[in-house]
């Protein structure tokens, strides 16, 4: 495995950065009074890319791409454009590199910027591919007998999401009103959710577009970069709404996204592979590679006005099927695929209690309050809670991280009928 790669730039030579050399990943940024436009990470500062080519200090080709809010032009110049570019983004920042005294006017201070959605998503669908968490939920919804449902080990099971609701960490998350009954109800309440939680999830973000069924490693080789995602969860309405057709309302109030698009070639050295298989897959499913990612995750939980406390801690490769093997599976109904789809891995819990990746888990439906440092527990989610989540994928002296993922539950609106 490489190490660090040394720049000019000194605060990316920190081992604990998030954002060294190795990493470079692509955000939206601006600064007071200037336009949202496209910027690399590099150590505590933001590289101002779309300052670079208006100079013609880096270009990725004609028509100019930064100059704009989204990655999604560069995305659209394919797999040779992003190596090409990359690379001379290394060459620039590099120490050494004879370029420093043109570049260094172009880099921000990250505590001065603010940061914008990432890229357009085009459409967005989540998965469920992770077998501790549908363990989990399947025990506690349908007993330990039947917690796999019988098609899970066999197909990477899915649903469509609403791009419309993706948001850019940082963005508060309104609690939502929605249609509740619990089995001891005798008729649904429209009222506010109670039981609203989060999903600790990885989001691949699809660069190359298709036209019909793609194998695993084509769909691989589809895939531009990946950011950390909370599906945000109301499970009182999903329990009510999910059958049969699976949630719809319950997921649709929010998901949040890190700012920052780590790409495939950043994770490249700490690709692994899936576990084992229980049940051989169809051809078309089966991997001819390590297709994970060893990526360090957590999340920390903050009352508000209160100190962080972190609640979960587990690994990306924990997934039962990686996103290659999903957006495989997307395809094969011959379903076209554009730039700008996101597909959320599904829940990433581990085995240990203190490694599942949702408080419907941590907490084993409400049954079991986690405690917070400063004597408060949760269930659920509360309004004012702060929720974050961080990933890392570690090498020998550095860290290729993604930034924070953020979000403040705020209270719901009054009863958003009674007008
Ligand atoms: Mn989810």
């Amino acid at each position: 495995m490489t190490g660090l790669r040394q720049s000019w730039v000194e605060s990316a030579n920190d081992p604990e950065t998030d954002f060294p050399l190795n990493n470079l990943p692509y955000g939206v940024f601006s600064t007071e009074g200037s336009a949202p436009r496209c910027g690399v990470a590099i150590g505590d500062m933001v590289l101002d890319v779309a300052g670079l080519e208006a100079e013609g200090i880096l270009s990725a080709g004609d028509p100019p791409v930064f100059s704009r809010p989204s990655w999604n032009a560069f995305m659209e110049l394919g797999p040779e454009g992003w190596t090409g570019f990359r690379a001379a983004l290394m060459a620039l920042l590099k120490t050494g590199s004879p370029m420093r005294g043109r570049v260094e006017p172009f880099l921000v201070p990250l505590d001065t910027v603010r940061m914008h959605m990432p890229f357009d998503v085009a459409e967005y669908t989540d998965f469920y591919a992770g077998r501790n968490h549908a363990t989990n939920v399947g025990t506690m919804f349908r007993g330990a007998e039947n917690a796999l449902p019988p098609n899970w080990l066999h197909i990477p099971i899915g649903y469509n999401g609403r791009a419309s609701s993706v948001m850019v960490s940082g963005t508060d998350v309104r609690r939502p009103w929605g249609q509740l009954k619990s089995p001891e109800m005798e008729a649904p309440v429209f009222a506010p959710c109670k039981r609203f939680d989060l999903e600790l999830e990885m989001g691949a973000i699809v660069g190359v577009p298709s036209q019909g069924p793609v194998s695993v490693q084509e769909a691989d080789d589809m895939i531009f970069g990946y950011v950390l995602l909370n599906d945000w969860s109301a499970r009182d309405i999903q329990a009510w709404e999910y059958q049969p057709l699976g949630p719809f309302q319950a997921k649709a109030t929010a998901t949040s996204i890190s700012p920052w698009i780590v790409t495939k070639a950043a994770l490249e050295p700490f690709r692994t592979s899936t576990p084992a298989r229980e049940k051989e897959l169809l051809p078309y499913l089966r991997e001819p590679g390590p297709m994970i990612y060893d990526i360090d995750l957590m999340v920390t939980l903050a009352p508000e006005g209160g100190v962080p406390t972190v609640i979960a801690e587990t690994n990306y490769n924990e997934m039962y099927y990686s996103a290659a093997q999903q957006l495989a599976h997307h395809t094969t109904s011959g379903c076209p695929m554009r730039v700008g789809d996101l597909l959320g891995s599904g829940t990433i819990s581990g085995a240990e209690p203190r490694q599942r990746g949702s408080l419907l888990e941590l907490s084993w439906g409400g049954k079991e309050p986690v405690a917070l440092d400063g004597g408060a527990e949760r269930s659920f989610l509360e309004d004012g809670d702060v929720l974050t989540l961080l990933g890392a994928a570690r090498g020998d002296g550095f860290r290729v991280g993604f930034g924070a993922c953020t979000g403040r539950v705020l209270p719901a609106l009054d009863d958003p009928y009674a007008r």
